[in-house]
């Protein structure tokens, strides 16, 4: 016996008259006491199916009892429609099957929920998984994701790229984020930790001449989940010899334009725009801007030199954000109290009404310069932050992304992919009281700073860069240090004696020495490049099987206690926690 000779969605016209076997599963059925209608449902599709009592009064019988999800196998005649029953939203919806034989395969209780539903609660369409991705939503996503992968890796394999496996048990790659620890019981008291990234690995392979690495690595981070976030994600991880940035942008955007095109979507103009980090903090007071919508930031410094207006006067920078709505008094105070969440002081605002007249408590205060350069278009609010020029931007950019969601400034039509580039090295760690890199102690030293790392370390610029979707981080990469004397000096910028560095990355010095090759490289978040390629909010809606915020997995219930005896064997006793985690 065959289970089924063709898929249900994939029944259409030429067929009829033939006589298949269909296998799937119920999403609907319609019973009309004489007739039944089921809807049934696979991979491909929906094909209608008819039970008459006359054609088959043994299937009706089976008809009657199926329930929503009930796993069925039908044999039949493929009909054509009557013309007023054709469902021109369904691609089987010209035909259906006249029933002979039904089966029930397998049965299933009511369901905790409908597919069709909306608005479940997620923990519940997590607990419940195998029902959810059946889901239509869930089917197209994790399909998605897997025709965008598969395009990916052909293009990299077209252009040369090698793809090579590295551990996942590893000794820590500094990624900026917490290890999860694994236990080895042929060596308790010893842990290995479970890589952030394969960076390390990455750059020994090209060290050891495969010069065009690449993988779609699993990455494993103990933060904080988010809806950009979980434990573990997979990353497009790339690494070259002999390349300059511009070598690896290239590879990244036609890795990106290779999904786009096997999706059949319009890809994004190549080259993307390139903005220094500078730049993009300048402007959107951001190292992440969604550039679908302006509200630039403006400067005032100069102008406010001098000012009647100690605040402005006094402050080291004094920026703005012209918006074009002439805000209320209780809407100003939300703003404001959202600036402050970003670390200002306080937010000084012009509002412009429709008439053009000026409302504002500071308006006296300013001189006639100030309020000509601050002249703005009727209906619309100049807010402004006057502090140190980072929390200025910090706040400003806050505001900036705020009320480009509120006031629908975001033009959703628009794709905007971004490349930031000259990352500072190195950034202040004021709890710590050191320097510490902003993307990982690999990443090389822009050409000419190096002389500035002992004596000035925090100008240095670095060879790092981002890739930005529509305000999203999908990634990052650099080129790398290549010389051992150089990757030494960084290490003792970041507070690691010669000594530790030894013990932590001796290997890597070692490697430096024997023949290294200029390289650099870059790692793609797959989860969020595949949530937006989705339109979908959050990555947990492209992957199979996600952690909830909690970092647990309702359907498994992991993670879990251990016995007594398995942790005795790797030497490990647990801490009780002072108080449970509600
Ligand atoms: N290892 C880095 C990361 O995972 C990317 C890179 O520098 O290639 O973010």
């Amino acid at each position: 016996m065959r289970w089924r000779d063709l898929m249900c969605g994939e029944v259409r016209p030429e067929h009829v008259g033939r006589r298949v076997a269909l296998a799937g599963w119920t999403a609907r059925r319609r019973d009309h006491g004489n007739l039944v209608f089921i809807d049934l449902r696979d991979r491909a599709g929906i094909c209608q199916l008819v039970v008459n009592p006359e054609r088959a009064p043994e299937a009706i019988e089976v008809a009657h009892e199926v329930r929503n999800e009930f796993v069925l196998r039908a044999e039949g005649e493929v009909v054509r429609r009557a013309r007023e029953a054709v469902n021109p939203s369904l691609p089987t919806g010209e035909v259906e099957l006249q029933v002979d034989t039904l089966e029930i395969v397998s049965r299933c209780p009511p369901l905790p929920f409908q597919l069709d539903e909306e608005g479940v609660d997620e923990t519940l369409r997590l607990r419940y998984r195998w029902l959810d991705l059946r889901r239509e939503r869930m089917q197209r996503n994790l399909q998605l994701a897997a025709t965008a992968v598969s395009a990916i890796r052909r293009r990299m394999e077209e252009l040369g790229f090698i793809d090579v496996w590295t551990p996942s048990l590893i000794k820590g790659t500094p990624e900026g984020a917490r290890d999860f620890l694994v236990p080895v019981r042929l060596q308790p008291g010893k842990f290995f930790a479970l890589a952030q990234s394969p960076q390390l690995f990455k750059q020994i392979l090209v060290i050891a001449g495969f010069d065009r690495y690449f993988q779609i690595a699993t990455c494993f981070r103990d933060e904080d989940l988010r809806a950009d976030r979980q434990f573990e994600f997979r990353q497009l991880d790339v690494e070259m010899a002999f390349a300059e940035r511009e070598d690896v942008l290239d590879v990244l955007e036609q890795a990106i334009v290779a999904a786009f095109e096997a999706l059949e979507r319009e890809p994004p103009e190549r080259p993307f725009p390139r903005l220094s980090w500078h730049e993009v903090t300048a402007r959107f007071g951001s190292d992440k801007p969604d550039l679908r919508f302006g509200l630039e930031i403006q400067d005032a410094t100069e102008v406010t030199r001098g000012s009647q207006l100690a605040v402005f006067a006094g402050a080291p920078a004094v920026r703005f954000l012209a918006a074009p709505k002439a805000f209320s008094r209780a809407e100003l105070a939300r703003l404001e109290e959202l600036a402050k969440e970003w670390g200002a002081k306080g937010l000084a605002y012009l509002v412009y009404d429709e008439g053009g007249e000026v409302r504002s408590p500071i308006a006296k205060f300013l001189s006639e310069r100030e309020l000509a350069a601050f002249r703005a278009d009727h209906g619309s609010t100049l807010l402004f932050a006057a502090d140190e020029p980072a929390l200025v931007a910090r706040a400003l950019g806050a505001l900036r992304s705020h009320l480009g969601r509120e006031l629908e400034l975001v033009d959703e039509s628009r794709d905007a992919f971004l490349w930031v580039t000259d990352f500072p090295l190195f950034e202040w760690d004021e709890e710590e009281r050191r320097w510490t890199f902003s993307h990982h102690p690999f990443t090389g030293v822009a050409p000419g700073h190096e002389d500035l790392l002992e004596g000035d370390p925090g100008s240095v610029l670095s060879q790092a860069y981002d890739l930005i979707w529509n305000g999203w981080e999908l990634g990052s990469g650099s080129i790398r240090i290549h010389r051992q004397d150089v990757q030494q000096r960084v290490f003792r910028v970041l507070g690691l004696s010669d000594e530790e560095a030894r013990e932590k990355f001796g290997f890597l010095l070692e490697a430096l020495q024997m023949g290294a090759p200029p390289h650099g490289g870059f790692a793609l978040g797959l989860d969020r490049f595949l949530a937006l390629l989705a339109g979908e909010p959050n990555i947990r809606e492209v992957i199979a099987f996600p952690k909830v915020s909690s970092g647990s997995d309702p359907m498994t219930g992991a993670p879990s206690e251990i016995p007594e005896e398995q942790l005795a064997e790797l030497g490990i006793r647990v801490i009780p926690p002072k108080r449970p985690r509600g």
